[in-house]
């Protein structure tokens, strides 16, 4: 059985960025004594002011440490200057880019993680992952720990821009496809998916799709997203890997973050579209998952997105490539020129 651990404490609440330090406390006992780095960016000052000051007050060994970009050598570099100082602590207050630089140094530095979001864009959040950039555009997928502490503002997350918030609806749904390719791989490898991790997953993802509040911007949708994601990352970490949350139509994304660089689409929104994609190819219907994503104003039209028929079709042929170990819908159809042009058509 995979070893996992869960986060010691999970707060989302209205207005939890003003009583930080005493949730921040109740996670790390003693943390006031202790050395504590805050990451965030030089973006996020303004708005996050009044909270980075106060943690800063209350927290006197405490400094701010600004990240430039995401990538492995800004983490690795973090992580330097962290076990050089003796670092007991560190607390990500930011979007993805912040968060998965500051998971991926606390992993390395092996000291507790706790993680303030200011967005919610995918399921990283609460994943055992962080993406990194390596070299150039490329980007990857790193192994780490979970965070120690997650703690959501959902005041905060209201001032989030509504295409983030639909990227972390398109990370959700996107569960339907990748649950069904986890099965698929399970009865290839004569194995089994893992039970718990699976109904956690299949859970973040009915919560989202069954539930009633279609704005945006309300707050009791903020909370329902929040709570898939963290299911969303904690199925992975139980899974001891992602294949509760992706699939043949992660695979797409991959494809196209890898061979079309030039396409602006956020992580999200590629892999709903792979989703309904997906769906297709694995004979099942995808009217709940275009009722959703209607629900939410998703644009799925591939080209509205800069996506031609020819990058389409080309991404969808050389998608299984890109994570040759994964078996997928993508191992049991075959993709035709004709039979991508018609979804395409059809999207
Ligand atoms: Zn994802």
């Amino acid at each position: 059985m995979n070893h996992f651990r869960l986060p010691g404490c999970l707060i989302i609440e209205e207005g939890a960025c003003e009583r930080l330090n005493e949730i921040l406390a109740d996670c790390v006992p003693g943390i006031e004594e202790k050395r504590v780095v805050i990451v965030t960016e030089e973006a996020l000052i303004p708005i996050m002011k009044p909270y980075l000051e106060e943690m800063q007050r209350d927290l006197p060994a405490s400094e701010l440490y600004l990240i430039e970009e995401n990538s492995f050598d800004e983490a690795m570099e973090l992580a330097k200057q962290m076990c050089m100082r003796d670092v007991e602590v560190v607390i990500g207050v930011g979007g993805g880019k912040v968060l998965d630089v500051a998971k991926y140094a606390g992993f390395v530095a092996k000291i507790p993680y706790i993680c303030v979001p200011t967005t919610l864009s995918n399921d990283s959040l609460a994943s055992p992952v962080a993406v990194l950039g390596t070299e150039g555009d490329a980007r990857k997928t790193l192994k780490c720990a979970i965070p120690a502490g997650i703690v959501v503002d959902v005041n905060v997350i209201m001032g989030a821009p509504v295409s983030h918030l639909q990227s972390g609806i398109g990370d959700t749904i996107s569960k339907f496809t990748a649950l069904y390719d986890w099965k698929l791989d399970a009865a290839y490898r004569k194995d089994r998916v893992d039970d718990f991790s699976y109904l956690l997953s299949d859970m973040a993802f009915s919560s989202l799709c069954y539930n009633e509040e279609k704005s945006l911007k309300s707050k009791e949708f903020i909370k329902i997203l929040t709570q898939a994601l963290v299911l969303g990352g904690l199925a992975m970490e139980i899974a001891g890997n992602s294949r509760p949350s992706s699939g043949s139509e992660h695979l797409f994304c991959h494809s196209l973050e890898e061979n079309y660089k030039e396409i602006q689409i956020s992580h999200g929104m590629a892999v709903a579209l792979g989703s309904l994609v997906s769906c297709r190819l694995q004979g099942r219907d995808d009217s709940l998952l275009r009722s959703v994503l209607e629900a939410y104003g998703m644009d799925m039209d591939p080209m509205n997105w800069g996506i031609t028929k020819e990058i389409f079709t080309d991404a969808w042929m050389r998608a299984a490539d890109t994570r040759k170990d994964r078996h997928t819908i993508l191992n049991e159809v075959t993709l035709t020129q004709e039979l991508l042009s018609e979804i395409y058509e059809s999207l």
